[in-house]
């Protein structure tokens, strides 16, 4: 059985792939300190400019000796020291050695660094107890870790904390960026009200724009709020005319569905090209995608685990592609047993929210109880999603299943 079974329904992969396509990365770049680049896409490579650690430098706190030395006695005379950013200087009388410190530089000619626990402090110099020392012995030698003209980061890479340290290692004070995409987002409805304010008969609070605005920021991306929309059309279309006058993207959530999306479909139809889209996936089945005359649209369905979902799964890398990030990838499904049964009729590929543990080496995972598009604690209790493919029915309790767990933009 394949997605036939449920006509005129559209693949993920398709949705994906037509939207992908189209996406052609901004090319405006920016020259950042190194300290304010945190999470912006490089748009150069990096290569080292000089060696780390510059120059053989001592792993531990110790004696720097020649073998030649040692090999004449086991007690040498000291002559001198070594310190972190205070290096030996002068002549080293042979059958001598020099105190030296981690990270200080090691005195020329030396062969190796004999730890201080293996050493005894005596009248007549140090007493090297270890008797077995190799060439090289607690040397870091220079360019261990980086050599001069390395590649170490690739254009379009995002700039993680775990990048940033070792390009300071490099001496590198700024980088070449790329301009991060604006994403104006709005959530539409008649029935929604503003948090602070009490609930009038047959409204509720606008939760979206407090899931889409940390994943847009998450995504490396300026989110620019554009608030709660009436589902009136002069109202609507001011509002799209406005964002796409701020931003490369406009994401907006409801509106949609079928019933609303007619509606929707005039207003945008006279401002760009729009395709309204029923995904096979659930939930998220409607999803809209397009260019406005002047950005990207996605409209997410208003149900919020709904509009999180392909906010997620879909706008996730159509942004990072739209930001050069050419690194992204999706996150990666892992198998799992389930510890619980979950409810699935055919005909959609189902994202149930899901909570993994490991059991004895084993991934294991138990759903997160009720399913509906509208009950956000499913969501919130979530660690991955259990995706359950197309074709497959009700999974029941040992079965086997696919999972996968949230990556870093929904922590
Ligand atoms: P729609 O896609 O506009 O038909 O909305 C589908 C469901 O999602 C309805 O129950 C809406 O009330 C709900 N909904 C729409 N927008 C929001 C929002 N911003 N926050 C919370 N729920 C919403
Ligand atoms: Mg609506």
């Amino acid at each position: 059985m394949g997605c036939c079974d449920a006509p005129g329904l559209m693949p993920l992969e398709d949705a994906m792939d037509k939207m992908l396509s189209r996406i052609k990365p901004i090319q405006t770049t920016l020259r950042l300190p190194l300290a304010e680049a945190l999470g912006y896409v490089l748009a150069e490579d990096v290569l080292s400019p000089i060696f780390v650690p510059p120059f053989d430098n001592s792993a531990m706190d110790g004696y720097a000796i020649r073998l030649q030395d040692l090999a004449q006695s086991s007690t040498l005379p000291l002559a001198g020291k070594s310190f972190a950013g205070q290096p030996f200087e002068g002549e080293w009388p042979l059958g001598t050695c020099i105190r030296i410190m981690t990270g200080a530089k090691i005195p020329e000619g030396c062969d190796a660094v004999i730890m201080q626990e293996n050493t005894q402090v005596t009248d007549d110099g140090i007493l090297f107890t270890q008797t077995d020392v190799k060439p090289q012995n607690n040397i870091r030698p220079c360019g261990d870790d980086i050599k001069q003209g390395d590649l170490v980061l690739a254009k379009g890479s995002r700039l993680s904390p775990r990048d940033i340290p070792m390009i300071a290692s490099l001496g590198i004070s700024h980088l070449t960026v790329v301009r991060k995409p604006k994403v104006a987002f709005f959530s539409t409805g008649d029935e929604l009200k503003p948090l602070g304010e009490p609930l009038a008969d047959g409204q509720i609070y606008d939760s979206n724009r407090y899931g889409i605005k940390p994943l847009i920021e998450n995504f490396g991306c300026e989110a620019i709020d554009l608030g709660i929309i009436p589902d009136c059309p002069t109202k609507l279309k001011e509002t799209f005319e406005k964002a796409q006058s701020l931003a490369d993207a406009v994401v907006t959530s409801g509106g949609v569905s079928v019933g609303e999306a007619d509606y929707t479909k005039d207003i945008l139809e006279e401002l760009g090209e729009i395709g309204f889209w029923k995904l096979a996936i659930k939930p998220g089945k409607p999803f809209a995608f397009g260019a406005l005359s002047n950005a990207w649209f996605c409209g997410l369905p208003g149900n919020p685990v709904s509009a999180v979902l392909t906010m997620y799964v879909l706008v996730q890398p159509m942004l990072a592609k739209l930001g050069g990030n050419t690194q992204w990838s999706a996150p990666e499904s892992i198998p799992a047993i389930t510890k619980t049964a979950f409810k699935k009729a055919p005909g959609r590929t189902d994202y149930q929210r899901g909570i993994y543990t490991l059991e004895n080496g084993q991934f294991v995972v138990e759903t997160t109880g009720n399913q509906s598009s509208g009950a956000f604690r499913s969501m919130s209790l979530a660690n991955c999603f259990v995706v359950l493919e197309r074709e497959r029915g009700r999974v029941e309790v040992g079965e086997t299943v696919q999972i996968q767990l949230f990556n870093s933009t929904l922590y």
